[in-house]
């Protein structure tokens, strides 16, 4: 029997547990992860409005674990060998044969000032004070913005920031105090979010003037200081920033022997196999693989890998060739907090569907529908 180890218990690791378990695969799998909790990102946008808790969004794994038959080795990963197949932790080595790092991406922390805002990609508690700061504040101006890894463009996640700023825009409206708000939506891209497609950028940018939100658009970033972002194109008050910066690959691969892209992100082919190391596959944020530039770093891309990287180990294991190639889906509902907008992006279509209050509903929906998997 093949020992499988899996790295992270995101959207990446647990689907690809789930499809080796539906495939028929009876290996021993080890799942490595800091905790032994399924974080869901996604609904972080409703936790300014009070509609989430930390409780909500973190699903514990024990349940799935027994149902899985999965070992869970609590610790966080610190280096890997790959020749050896060893994975090392803070909390000792694990060895395997066949190995699917899932462990996500991380964000670049590199602009000065960077501490002066916050980031929802962060986690539960980056957001939960950006709301408690909120609710300090009887007026002023908030800014929202994203930035993208300059040696790695597609790595970088602007969708969320979209929908915190038409949020807090509706929570203002709800409260009767948006007159009090200034908001304003940087980027240092002229078209931001664009490959979402260049339609969806424009409907995306009308609802922003017609809400009010103002725009600072196409100038490089240069830092912030407590209260001001600065930009090459000019300084923006700013008395709450919400900044997303651009995401890089694990800092536990630099030494590891695996290859990394520019960006810093692990290179994987279009099957999520890790070139030069056999049984060793990437998925997720934190991987970089071949695809169309408006291939999206995004939980249903991260869950569409993670089951090609499955279907693709065990058929190595088995001796056949590993040659499937994952799909490339952008699946996108930019929530308002009352209403939603979907762009859906395939290798054939675009669809755009405008702002209706049933896709708020229906993504309502799919969180629990997703995470019923897991509870
Ligand atoms: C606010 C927000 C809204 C979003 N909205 C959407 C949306 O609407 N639709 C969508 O598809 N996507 C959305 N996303 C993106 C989505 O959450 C990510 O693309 C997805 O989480 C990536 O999955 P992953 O498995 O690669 O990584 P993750 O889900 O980040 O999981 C990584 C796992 O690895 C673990 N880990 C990290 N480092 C180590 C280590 N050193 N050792 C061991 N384990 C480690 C982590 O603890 C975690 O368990 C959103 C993200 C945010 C922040």
């Amino acid at each position: 029997m093949a020992h499988i180890v899996i790295i992270g218990a995101g959207f990446g690791g647990l689907t690809a547990i789930r499809t080796l378990r539906k495939l028929g695969c009876r290996d021993p799998i080890t799942l490595i992860s800091p905790r032994p909790v399924m974080f869901y990102y996604a609904s972080l946008i409703w936790v300014p409005a009070g509609q989430r808790t930390e409780a909500d969004l973190s699903v514990p794994l024990d349940k799935f674990f027994k149902r899985q038959n999965i070992k869970y080795h609590q610790g966080t990963v610190t280096g890997l060998d790959p020749k050896a197949r060893e994975v090392q932790t803070d909390n000792g080595t694990v060895v395997f044969d066949s190995l699917i790092i899932a462990s996500g991406g991380r964000f670049i922390k590199k602009l000065p000032g960077i501490e002066h805002t916050y980031t929802p990609c962060d986690g539960y508690a980056a957001t939960k004070a950006y709301t408690d700061r909120f609710a300090t504040l009887d007026g002023g101006t908030l800014a929202f913005g994203f930035a993208t890894n300059p040696k790695e463009p597609a790595a970088m996640r602007g969708g969320p920031i979209f929908e915190f700023v038409f949020g807090m825009d509706t929570l203002l409206r709800q409260q009767k105090r948006r007159d009090k708000f200034d908001l304003v939506f940087f980027s240092p891209a002229p078209e931001p979010g664009k490959r979402l497609g260049a339609k969806a950028v424009k409907a995306v940018l009308r609802e922003m003037k017609k809400h009010n939100i103002r725009t600072h658009l196409g100038h490089k970033m240069k830092g912030f200081s407590a209260d001001t972002v600065h930009t090459e194109g000019g300084d923006i008050h700013s008395d709450l920033t919400m900044f997303m910066p651009g995401m890089t690959g694990p800092t536990w691969a630099t030494n590891s022997g695996l290859q990394l892209s520019e960006g810093g992100l692990i290179k994987g082919d279009a099957q999520c196999r890790v070139p030069g190391f056999k049984g060793i596959y990437v998925v997720g944020d934190g991987a970089s693989l071949p695809g169309p530039k408006w291939m999206p770093k995004q939980a249903h891309m991260a869950d569409l890998q993670a089951i090609t990287a499955a279907r693709n180990l065990l058929a190595e294991q088995k001796g056949e060739p590993a040659e499937e190639e994952f799909k490339t889906e952008l699946v996108c509902i930019i929530d308002t907090l009352n209403k939603g907008m979907l762009i859906f992006r395939n290798d054939k279509r675009t669809i755009l569907l405008p702002k209706m209050r049933a896709l708020s509903w229906s993504k309502r929906f799919f969180e629990w529908y997703y995470l019923r998997n897991y509870r």
